[in-house]
């Protein structure tokens, strides 16, 4: 069976930043990657995304964005940035190779993939994002409906909705964007059972990350106690201000039923809807760590910090809240891959060395 030193799961921003970080210890992780390329999620988000953060505060450790560093990348320039960063990336990554299942015996780990294929590394960093299951709450009468029900993951643009009667449900950054997005074609309520908070871009005529960066809040180890935050703010050039302050969209508490075509309001107004967005979040898809028993009973990894709690050589990159604000983010993950590969790096130094790193043949 071939050995590997470090197996690096996922190869999208966590997982890149992680090989970067595994090769300053002069480790030689090989990163398996499910998709044919090395870019992550990203293609698949919302056309009209752009990021919140200026391109300054944007990229992975060594490889700055290019051009005017205070504009606002579109999606299709971050895919590219990050095929960029794959290129110059002094590392093994290989794409079409999905890890299905990882097992742990006599101080190793044992991968198996997708193509029937057998891996077995002496520690292994789980970088496989924290969006790839949408979720999609329990709500009262849902199973009923015979309107559309879609998830935000599955949002490309706005033309589909052109006339519809919508309700997004949700308060985050994709609610609010999508809801305001879809609005200028449809008739758009967003239902939440929290208040939407929208957050400034820029104050003091500096953009926010400059004051998170300034003040050292995007550092701050507060992470575990973000990961269920009560409301997420949303950050607001302004637009958003102005589009639910003209009603575009309004915006509700969360309907109390569904009934066939129609929702039931709070007040026990129903009405037809054609179609219900859920941007209610995401769970991390990590079932390739469950016969590990790596993972709690919601599927979350057992971690500290990104540092598994049940197994040495367990590492985690890019999970929100892993350890800041910035975690799962491109400003913030080559920061915590550093911490990750130091101790992956103290790890592998620890433990015997009587293992040859050994080709497939
Ligand atoms: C709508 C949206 C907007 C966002 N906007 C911003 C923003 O403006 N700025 C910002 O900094 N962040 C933003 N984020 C947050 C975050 O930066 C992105 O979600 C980013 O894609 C996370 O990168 P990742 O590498 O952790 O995960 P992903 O990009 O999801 O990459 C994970 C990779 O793992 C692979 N994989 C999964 N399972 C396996 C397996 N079993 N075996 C092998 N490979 C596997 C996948 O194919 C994928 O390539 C946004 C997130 C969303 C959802």
């Amino acid at each position: 069976m071939e050995r590997v030193d470090v197996a690096v799961i996922g190869s999208g921003q966590s997982g890149m930043a992680a090989a970067h970080a595994l090769r300053r210890h002069g480790l030689a992780p090989v990163v398996l990657e499910a998709s044919d390329r090395p870019v992550g999620s990203w293609p698949r988000y919302y056309d009209s995304l752009t990021l919140f953060s200026p391109a300054r505060y944007s990229s992975l450790p060594g490889m700055p964005f290019d051009g005017d560093l205070d504009r606002y990348p579109h999606r299709d320039e971050v895919i590219t940035y990050l095929l960029r960063y794959a290129d110059q990336l002094d590392a093994e990554i290989r794409t079409r190779t999905r890890v299905l299942e990882v097992g742990y015996r006599d101080g190793a780990f044992g991968l198996s993939l997708e193509d029937g294929g057998q891996l077995e590394a002496r520690a292994v960093v789980a970088a496989t994002g924290t969006f790839g299951r949408p979720h999609r709450p329990d709500l009262p009468g849902l199973e009923g409906y015979v309107g559309a029900v879609l998830h935000v993951a599955d949002y490309r643009s706005p033309e589909l909705f052109t006339g519809q009667r919508v309700v997004v449900v949700g308060a985050g950054n994709s609610a609010v964007q999508i809801a305001a997005e879809v609005a200028e074609r449809a008739q758009v309520t967003l239902a939440a059972r929290h208040r939407v908070r929208l957050a400034r871009q820029r104050a003091l005529g500096r953009d926010l990350h400059w004051w998170l960066a300034r003040t050292g809040l995007d550092t701050l180890p507060i992470g575990r106690f973000l990961r269920t935050p009560p409301t997420q703010l949303v950050i607001d050039d302004g637009r958003y201000r102005a589009a639910v302050t003209a009603g575009r969209p309004d915006r509700r508490p969360l309907f109390k039923g569904i009934s066939d075509t129609k929702v039931i309001w709070a007040d026990g107004a129903t009405e037809e809807v054609d179609t219900i967005l859920l941007a209610t979040g995401y769970r991390p898809d990590m079932g390739y760590l469950a016969p590990l028993g790596a993972l709690d009973a919601a599927g979350h990894p057992r971690h500290r910090e990104g540092i598994s709690l049940t197994h040495p050589g367990l590492a985690y990159v890019g999970l929100e809240g892993q350890r800041s604000l910035s975690s799962n983010s491109l400003r913030g993950v080559g920061r915590d891959a550093a911490r990750t590969a130091r101790h992956v790096a103290a790890h592998l130094a620890s433990v015997e060395q009587d293992w040859e790193p050994r080709r497939a043949d």
